[in-house]
Formats: structure tokens, sequence, C-alpha cells
């Protein structure tokens, strides 16, 4: 086994698109080598609030970007380059091999972030063969998908051959010609491929997927049969859908509109490439098709899958500037709900049905097939390849588990195949497969402006916000530790039984406790006049108190913000409130010395969550705060190894919410 260890061997690691479908980025190592194939993005679940792009933890390849050589990119989908502009901004990519399409899309998301001088883009051709660093050579397979100009790839190592499928089907009779070679998969099948990491998006689907072109007869029929005007949404980056539409659109006499930056983005680039025919004069502006019979106008735009800001989602809310619905109106959901989206999906499709239009959707219709083969597209590629091992990859985990079974059931042993997670090594050797020791993996969450990350600490506060609200609190202290007023609370967003009154009495009851049992060692006579308090610290101890009381009596978990406003020493006391109900708190314990074990047994929840809550707030407003307080004390060092064991924690909660979703 050690001897093992020691041979050379190839790694690869999936940093995303591992039970998961999105952000799909993976790591070839070998020697002092390091190629990267594809990196994409995801979108957002539920609950990541203000969320706008999910991005895979790059820290391993931050830390490894001196052996970075090159990546290589598969097709021009958003789950496959659309975290590329992102990473140059944090590492070294010297060189980017890719189909032309795909370079020209990520051409321009890396003008818009300005990093287009950060590394050199080279177009590839289908056999084109690259060498990669020392040890890698990689040889483009042109496969079939719903983008056009994708491959699949033959990457050669020093222990073996992989075959990476990328995202594929076998479409036969492609709409724009290019038929998949599979003649070249056969070659390495006959030569010996090592390991297959085949596409698993349908594994659970019996047969083979229809072919692109069967959605033709039926997109042809609806559009013929429209009495008004046609409204089209699809994903823009659906060149192969999109070229059929326009087809269709020439061929029914239709003027075409487009709306949605990405459609006419994408457009403009594939036509420019000669991946879509369509006359000029085919297309016209939004503001003059106004002016065309309703019967010879078709529109194409964004929205398919319910994104608040598209334009078919703004057009069935009636806030779109240029367009309403009229009764007349074909509206056509080509494209199928994303696992996660299906609830925005619905809601669109009923709005735009309450506004009277006629809303054609849903799998009986014909109007839209997959890209992803099914497991009989599935099963060719494991006969043409052949492969000694398979690691099922592009999927969430029943899809994965799915896929192992075809391959077994195709004579690939149990033990050749690993189901695995990001950031697993699968460690490959000429006539071995294992796993190593994991690499960091997660997610990086970015907002609107693609350069903010919302870290895990700020998602979970939101998500806190989101469901329980925000209890603010201010409180008067002394610097001899007396309560000198009554404390303030405020509630937003909180729904409680409790009235204002005894929630103020809690606030009231956790402040004395602190000052009773916390005192000492949260404030230190340094010699000078004053005592030297750590308001920062008092102010957590309260935060903490509340929240595990609010949990306790009326099991609400709010975000708890407690402001401290310090009072000179020797100032009168506040005395509480005389008329108080007896408090029905066990008494805490803490004796004289404070801190001791038992007084950690009496708290037992305070370190499960609410030093995160502080923590983040200290991070996020520290100025205002410390300069409320005085000389307060920064967050304390103590606090930060907590809040970093919580971010697995707040990232499985992410995970589990969108398995949820997607189920
Ligand atoms: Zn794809
Ligand atoms: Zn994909």
């Amino acid at each position: 086994m050690t001897n093992q260890a020691k041979q050379p061997c190839l790694k690869v690691i999936p940093l995303g698109g591992l039970h998961e479908i999105g952000k799909n980025t993976c790591v070839f190592e070998y020697g002092d080598d390091i190629m990267l194939v594809d990196a994409g993005l995801a979108f957002p679940s539920d609950g990541m609030h203000g969320v706008n792009v999910v991005m895979p933890d790059t820290s391993y390849l931050r830390e490894n970007q001196k052996r970075i050589r090159g990546m290589i990119v598969t097709h021009g989908h958003e789950d496959h380059i659309g975290g590329i502009a992102h990473h140059l901004k944090n590492f070294n990519i010297p060189v980017i091999h890719g189909p032309r399409l795909a370079l020209a899309m990520l051409t321009g998301k890396m003008e818009e972030a300005g990093v287009m001088d950060r590394t050199i883009l080279q177009t590839v051709a289908p056999r084109d063969v690259v060498k990669v660093g020392q040890h890698f050579s990689v040889e483009f397979i042109r496969n079939t998908h719903s983008m056009a100009d994708s491959f699949s790839l033959a990457i050669t190592t020093p222990v073996g051959t992989v075959i990476f499928t990328g995202d594929f089907k076998f479409d036969h009779t492609p709409v724009d010609g290019e038929t998949f070679d599979m003649a070249r998969l056969a070659h390495y099948g006959e030569q010996g491929v090592l390991c297959l990491f085949s596409d698993s998006t349908n594994s659970e689907v019996p047969g083979f997927c229809p072919p692109e072109r069967s959605v033709f007869p039926c997109l042809d029929r609806h559009i013929s049969q429209a009495e008004g005007r046609v409204i089209i949404t699809t994903f823009a980056s659906s060149i192969h859908r999109v070229a059929m539409i326009l087809e269709l659109a020439l061929k029914n006499g239709r003027k075409v509109g487009l709306l949605g930056r990405s459609m006419l983005n994408v457009i403009a680039k594939a036509r420019e490439l000669g991946y879509m025919r369509a006359p000029d004069d085919l297309f016209v502006p939004i503001k003059q098709i106004r002016d065309l019979p309703d019967r010879e106008t078709l529109l194409l735009m964004t929205g398919s899958q319910g994104e608040p800001l598209a334009a078919l989602s703004r057009i069935s809310r009636g806030e779109h500037p240029q367009v309403q619905v009229k009764t007349s109106d074909t509206i056509i959901f080509s494209a199928s709900p994303i696992p996660g989206n299906t609830i925005s999906v619905v809601n669109t499709i009923d709005r735009l049905m309450m506004l009277g239009a006629k809303v054609v959707y849903g799998k009986g219709e014909g109007i839209h097939v997959s890209g992803h083969g099914f497991q009989e597209d599935q099963k060719l590629m494991l006969a043409l390849t052949k492969p000694k091992f398979f690691v099922p990859v592009h999927g969430e985990h029943r899809m994965l588990v799915c896929h192992s079974k075809t391959a077994q059931s195709m004579g690939v042993p149990g033990e050749n195949i690993l189901i695995i997670d990001n950031g697993d090594v699968v460690e490959l050797t000429a006539d071995s497969i294992g796993k190593g020791e994991p690499v960091k993996a997660g997610i990086e969450l970015l907002d609107a402006s693609r350069n903010g990350i919302v870290d895990a600490r700020v998602l979970k506060e939101r998500q806190q916000l989101a469901e329980d609200g925000v209890i603010t609190m201010l409180a008067v202290i002394s610097t001899d530790g007396v309560m000198a007023a009554p404390p303030r609370v405020n509630l937003r967003g909180v729904v409680t039984t409790a009235d204002a009154r005894k929630l103020s009495l809690w606030a009231e009851r956790e402040i004395t406790w602190v000052l009773e049992n916390r005192w000492q060692q949260l404030s230190r006579n340094s010699g000078g006049k004053a005592p030297d308090v750590d308001w920062m610290g008092v102010q957590r101890e309260i935060e903490i108190g509340l929240q595990r009381r609010l949990r306790r009596e009326l099991q609400v978990e709010p975000l708890i913000i407690c402001l401290v406003q310090p009072a000179p020493g020797g100032t009168p006391a506040y005395k509480g409130r005389a008329d108080a109900e007896p408090d029905t708190r066990p008494a805490p314990r803490g004796g004289r010395h404070g801190g001791g074990r038992d007084d950690r047994r009496d708290r037992p929840e305070r370190a499960d969550r609410a030093p995160r809550v502080v923590e983040a707030r200290a991070e996020q407003q520290p100025r205002r705060e410390l300069a409320a307080v005085g000389a307060a004390a920064p967050a304390s060092a103590a606090a930060a190894p907590a809040a970093k064991a919580e971010e697995p924690e707040v990232e499985g909660r992410t995970r589990r919410r969108r398995s949820a979703a997607a189920g």
C-alpha cells in the first residue's frame, strides 16, 4: 500500500458539479502539473437571500496556482464557463483552450470583468490535440449537446487515457449537421481507456434522448396555428433551439423581436461566428415591432426559468415597458425548469394565463428535449469507450448512483467505480483507482456586483432576519457595572405572543445576570481611574442570554443586536421593576468567580449559534459601535474559531435546502 502511494498517480479533483447540477469545475493533476477542465457557476437556491451566483470554493487552486498550466473548456454553458472571469481575478490561468463559440461567449464575460489581459484564449477545432504542461495531452472530440460547438475530451496522461465526456447526448441528426465523432471514441476504446468520467444528468431516464430536431414539428404546429403574436422563451444558450425558432419564424412569415440581454448577446455572437443563419431583415427592433400586425410577429425572450428580472417574468407582472400581454398571444415555454426553479416557472405561467394568453408548456407538448443523454445514450458511451474504471459526474447523488448501476449492467465491476463528492481526490494508476485525502471544497456566494462575497455568516444572518426577524436592544450600563436605565427593546418582523413589557423585562433580567455573573471577567482594573471594560463582551453575553431565553420561551430565533451605551461610573442604578412576576428561568449559578465549569453547564447552548451572530455583526459595523462604546475591545479572538467552525454547517444547510428544493 505504501509502495503504491509513492508511485506517481493521476489525481482528478472535482471542485464543483457533483451532488448538484452546476458550477462544474474539475482539476487534473500529475506531478507538478495542474490542468483545469471547465469552471462554471451555479444559481442560488431558496434561502440564499441577495445572492446572485454561486461559485465553488477555489482555495485549493489559489494555494497551488504556480502549478496551473492551463484550462480546457468543453462548451459554452454557464455551468461550465460562468466562473472563469471571476477566477481570473483570483489566480493565474496561463492559457485556456476551448471551442470557438464558448470562447467568444467567454470573451464577453472577461471584457465585462476587465480581465482580458489575464490569460491567452486558444480556439480549437475537432480532433485538435493540445498539450498542457509536461504530462497532459488533450484531444477535442466533437460531441452533440443542446449547445453548438461542444466537445468530449480524450486526456492522455502518463498512467493512461481518460475520457471526459463533458455534457452530451447522442444526436444523430444534429441541427447544425455536426455529428458526434463516435469513431474517435471507438478508437480510444480500442486502444484502452483507463477511466471514463461521464455526464449523469439523465441517468434516471430510460431510453434514448430524442434528437433536438424532434421539437421542430411541434413548435411549427403551435406557431403556424397562432392567431396573434407568438412569444417564445428558451435558454439563450440553447443555440440549436434558437436557430430552429428563427428558421420557423422565417417559414411562417413572422418578424423576430428579441428581448433580454443574454438573448441579444448570444444570438449576435452565434450569427457572427456562423452558428445561426438568419437574414438581417428577419429581426426588427422591439420598439418598431409593435407597428407590425400581430400575426407577423414573434417575440423571442429570456425568462424560461422564471428569473424575476428576465423579460417574460416582467411581462407576466405587467412591469415591462415595451410589451404587454394580449389575450390573442400564444406563449411557448420551450425549456424545462431546472430543479429549484419550478415554483417561479409555474407562478409565471399562472400569471400569464390569468392575463388571458394561451400558454404552451410542459412535457406532453413535445416543445422541449433535454441536451443530456438518457440511459441508452450513457450505455452507448460506455460501450464505445470500454473503460477499466468509471466515475459518474455532473449530477445529483441519486443520478450518480443510478449511472453507476448502468455501468455495472454493462460489465464494469462495482469495485472499479467511484462515487465521489466535490473536493474528493480520485487517484488513478495504470491498475488502480482510489480516493485520496480530500481538498477544501465548498461554496462562495457572490452578490449582484459579482465582486462582493456573501460569506456563510452573512447568509446565516439574512436567513435569520427573513425567518425570525430582528430584535434590537439598547442597554445603558455604567463603567462600574450597574444598569443605569431601563433597556429599550425594538422588534422588527418578530412574531411573538409576548408583549413589549415582558420583552423588556426579560432584557432587564439578562442584563442583570450578566452584570452579576460576568462583570468581573469583562472589566479589568488597569490601574487608571475607570476600569477597562470589554463592552463587546458585555453585548455578546447579553445577546446570548436573550437569544437563549427567547428560544426557550417563545421558540423563535430572531437576530439579536444589543447596543450598550456606557455611562460614567457612579451613575445611580436603575432598580428594575418592582411589579415584575418571578423569573421562571432556573437561577443561574455562576458563583462569585463566574465562568467556571458549572457556569458553562448552566448555559449549555451558549456556543451553538450566538457567537456567530455577534462576531459577524462586529465585523460589519464596527465603526459605529466602537464610537458608541468608546475604546471597546475588538471582536475577541476567542470568537474567531467558533465562527470558522460554523462555515461548514451553514454550507450544509444551504445544500440541504437545495436538495429539498430539487426533490
Ligand atoms: Zn451543457
Ligand atoms: Zn453542464
